[in-house]
């Protein structure tokens, strides 16, 4: 039912407006109402903060479904839910939770998430943002960089340093829920991106902006670890997206396949287009599997860092290289915008830099192969799906 819910959405609605949207740059103005009015923005979330109840898998389902539109569809989802409300969810008091995570979960106000700055991306112990604590205040100042849906969102979650003089610069930060109309704030778009051009991406620049303690999340000096279990989340939202954009891919491809002749015959007649579209379907079936595999390891309350990096490297490698193949089956026709194989290729781009470049994933991989990387038990896991406590 989720699954028809969001493809119903996705198809109907976005479908036909997608194409002006990322030529025009811009996100159609109804789509986040629509999404909050659906509940997709608070879709694994138990209904006691506002969510619909639904276990992690029901979030994998309906990223794969509206990536298979468009991924700046699926981008809501990655910060809203799953780099956001999911680690307020893990992370937060129940205060917290009550203040601010409610109002995500019903999508009455929209998140998103701060990490990156102009000088620190893969390598985050390179953060300067800085939180100075002033009594029952901290003061934050810095700038964040490529962060989506900057001037959409009401929230941040956002990390900045609280200890510059940590021995180890990653214990120094820590991560704060910051609401983006306070004063110091401004934000701002990024233009002339890739791919992702139905969506909104952007910067947010704090200038002496004060928070309550009640703002932090989690202990001081715990924001590197709490950014990094968001990315747990972020990334498998990340997997189950590019899985449904290689299925785009193959389901274009398939079509094109059929209705184009050359030398006398339909081109999916040809043994080289059929390896093409064949390796998609290898390509789909895998990363659906590593994606579900994943799901199910949260729905159970396994960690799950080392499936959810494998499933996001996979995903958004084979979704590359499917969008690639799917323009290459399209000849000329997939240079231009009249087939939406050449949009596929541009947004499949974002999705092998952010959360955790290809090159990241690689290191992290080889890194537990090889013992050299192991994960140790979080303070606060993702809590396990419960059907009960979900639907209380
Ligand atoms: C469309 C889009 C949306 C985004 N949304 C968000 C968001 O909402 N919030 C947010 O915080 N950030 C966001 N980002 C930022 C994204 O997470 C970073 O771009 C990403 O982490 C990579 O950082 P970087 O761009 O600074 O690249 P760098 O870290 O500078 O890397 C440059 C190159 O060097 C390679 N490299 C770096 N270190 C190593 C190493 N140790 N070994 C081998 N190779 C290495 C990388 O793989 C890459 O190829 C977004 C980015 C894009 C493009």
């Amino acid at each position: 039912m989720v699954q028809k819910m969001v493809r119903e959405f996705a198809q109907k609605e976005v479908s036909p407006v997608i194409k002006e949207c990322d030529r025009q740059q811009q996100m159609a103005e109804f789509v986040l109402p629509r999404m909050s009015e659906l509940g997709i923005l608070g879709i694994c979330l138990p209904l006691k903060y506002g969510g619909q109840g639904m276990d992690y898998i029901a979030l994998g389902l309906a990223c794969e479904e509206l990536e298979v539109v468009d991924t700046s569809l699926r981008v809501v989802m990655s910060v809203h839910v799953g780099l956001n409300s999911m680690a307020l969810f893990q992370w937060a008091t129940e205060e917290q939770k009550q203040r601010f995570l409610t109002p995500q979960a019903q999508g009455k106000k929209i998140a998103c998430f701060g990490l990156t700055e102009p000088g620190a991306g893969s390598d985050v112990s390179a953060i300067v943002s800085t939180a100075r604590r002033e009594g029952e205040e901290y003061v934050l100042n810095g700038e964040k960089m490529w962060i989506s849906l900057a001037t959409k969102a009401h929230h941040c979650l956002w990390v900045g340093r609280t200890n510059p003089k940590a021995a180890d610069s990653h214990e120094g930060l820590s991560a704060f829920l910051v609401e983006l109309d306070r004063t110091g704030v401004t934000t701002g778009d990024i233009h002339g991106k890739l791919g992702v051009r139905a969506g909104s991406t952007g910067w947010i620049a704090f200038q002496d902006v004060h928070v309550p303690v009640i703002n932090r999340i989690g202990e001081e000096g715990e924001g590197f670890k709490i950014a990094m279990s968001c990315l747990d989340n972020g990334r498998y939202t990340v997997a189950s997206g590019a899985t449904g954009l290689i299925r785009a891919c193959l389901e274009a491809s398939i079509r094109y396949a059929k209705e184009r002749h050359a030398f006398g015959r339909e081109i999916a007649r040809m043994q080289l287009v059929q390896q093409k579209i064949a390796k998609m379907v290898q390509s789909y079936e895998m990363a659906r599997l590593l994606y579900l595999r994943v799901g199910w390891m949260k729905n159970q309350g396994l960690r799950n860092t080392r499936e959810t990096s494998l499933a996001k490297w996979f995903a958004t490698d084979a979704s590359n290289e499917a969008a690639n193949e799917a323009v290459q089956i399209h000849g000329a026709y997939g240079y231009s915008d009249e087939y939406d194989v050449e949009r596929y290729l541009r947004n499949s781009k974002g999705a092998v830099i952010y959360e955790g470049t290809s090159e990241i994933h690689q290191l992290l991989q080889a890194g537990y192969a090889l013992g050299f990387r192991t994960d140790v038990p979080l303070r606060r896991e993702l809590p396990a799906y419960d059907p009960i406590v979900w639907s209380g």
